[in-house]
């Protein structure tokens, strides 16, 4: 086994979370922002059997894919793995990672997947943030916790956040110190403010701001927000959550609307859509306009199409394909996302939309109903060999399916390789400076 001391070693891989891989003869070593070729002095920071991790201790050989991180703050809050590589060597990874994982988790040999189409300016792209507040020195402090912590790392700007959220930040912590709001303490609990979480619309310039506290009012609430909204005016609404549990879930069940109307409308491809603080909403906008193109246009859609819009969320893809095909069911667990997903129906009046609140498997297997064309956009998890079997029983002439995880997309691929072609694998970068990838698939049936 390893000890945990100084190694010397090259990078041969990138890991499916970003790091480089360096092998010796006790296994594999992960190297946080160790890229592919360079070679380094490594302090092996957890020495595990076969498996271990460290960080750079010093660089002897550089990439030339090799930049400045723009984050002060990259290493320590571990959630860019990429930002200290060219743009071009995160998009040539994601592209990579699908490839292996098609083969090795999927055994499929001869499939070609396209370049990743990524963005023109990888930065600022996020539409949520959700910001941890504490103090230090007494002073209030926000930013992220240290990667595994709950260490507050004070930062003033994310470089993948909307940058309207950095200004709006600074003013909660200026109002919470000239009002004597003390941020939550998680090992006392006491204190007022726990999380603020932002939301902006790309399309409509519209930002909430979502106070979320650990008591149910404070002194000088009203004044508080009056200000707040005189400090930044571009604020459109702004919510008071209350989470009084000991937990990790950021928002809390009950919530008031202290200013604007509650929600804020976000637009994708001509569609409305309205957004409250708990809507799943893609965090991407400029992304999930290419993605969802992209997913639209593979489905070659006709006039008198029946379509599954399977995982459905608020029923975006369904409410964007209901205008080109005769009919749209929608199927989605969670039901405040269903409820939101008629209430987006409504907003667009779109009516040849369906919308029901179940878990996929059961209702595909419940009735086998017919449909032309399926479009799938399953979690991370992926699908079940149930559902997909069920698919390759209605036998619908294409599907598409929509994943955040390569691993799991080329599990049930196998499973469906046999009733269907694959056509095409895009990928997309929805995720900037993060190891995480989509990828939309095109399969015809045979
Ligand atoms: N297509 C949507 C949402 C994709 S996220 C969009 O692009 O916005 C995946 C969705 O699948 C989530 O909304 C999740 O709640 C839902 N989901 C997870 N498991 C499910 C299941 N077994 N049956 C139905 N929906 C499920």
């Amino acid at each position: 086994m390893l000890k945990k001391n100084i190694i010397k070693g090259k990078c041969v891989d990138i890991s499916s979370e970003g790091k480089g891989v360096i092998k010796t003869v006790y296994g594999v070593v992960f190297v946080d922002s160790l890229l592919l070729g360079e070679e380094a002095e490594i302090e092996i920071t957890y020495a595990g059997k076969g498996v271990s991790y460290g960080v750079i201790k010093r660089l002897i050989s550089k990439s030339t894919d090799r930049i400045q991180p723009k984050c002060p703050i990259s290493t320590a809050c571990g959630g860019c793995v990429f930002q200290n590589a060219s743009y071009e060597y995160e998009l040539r990874y994601k592209k990579h990672k699908i490839e292996e994982d098609l083969k090795r988790i999927g055994h499929l040999d001869n499939v070609i997947v396209e370049d990743v189409i990524g963005m023109d300016n990888p930065e600022h792209y996020r539409n949520k943030i959700q910001v941890p507040f504490g103090k230090e020195n007494k002073r209030v402090v926000y930013g992220f916790y240290k990667a595994k912590t709950h260490k507050i790392i004070p930062v003033k700007q994310c470089n993948i956040e909307d940058t309207k959220s950095g200004p709006i930040l600074k003013n909660i912590a200026l109002l919470m110190e000239k009002f004597h709001i003390d941020p939550y303490n998680e090992d006392y609990r006491t204190g007022i403010i726990r999380h603020v979480l932002i939301r902006t619309s790309l399309s409509t310039n519209e930002v909430m701001v979502v106070l979320v506290s650990n008591v149910d009012t404070f002194p000088g609430r009203n004044n508080f927000i009056k200000e707040l909204v005189t400090l930044s005016p571009e604020i459109s609404t702004i919510i008071f959550n209350v989470n009084k549990r000991d937990t990790n879930v950021i928002l809390g069940e009950s919530e008031k609307t202290l200013y604007g109307k509650g929600y804020i409308t976000d637009e994708i491809l001509g569609l409305k859509f309205n957004i409250s603080s708990k809507s799943f909403f893609q965090v991407n906008p400029i992304q999930v306009q290419k993605l969802y193109g992209e997913a639209i246009r593979l489905a070659d859609l006709k006039k008198d199409d029946v379509l599954l819009d399977a995982y459905a969320g608020v029923a975006t893809i369904g409410l964007l394909c209901a205008p080109h095909v005769k009919k749209v069911t929608s199927v989605e667990l969670v039901k405040s996302a269903v409820i939101n997903a008629h209430n987006n129906a409504k907003l667009n009046n779109i009516q040849n939309i369906e919308i029901i609140e179940a878990d996929c498997t059961e209702y595909i297997n419940k009735k086998l109903p017919h449909f032309d064309v399926v479009i799938m956009d399953p979690p991370r998890k992926g699908s079940t060999p149930e559902f997909l079997n069920a698919i390759k029983t209605i036998k619908p002439n294409r599907l598409i399916y929509i994943s955040c995880e390569p691993s799991t997309l080329a599990r049930d691929l196998e499973i469906l390789s046999d009733k269907f072609t694959i056509e095409k694998v895009q990928p997309v970068d929805m995720f900037p400076r993060s190891f995480h990838v989509e990828t939309i698939v095109s399969l015809k049936l045979k």
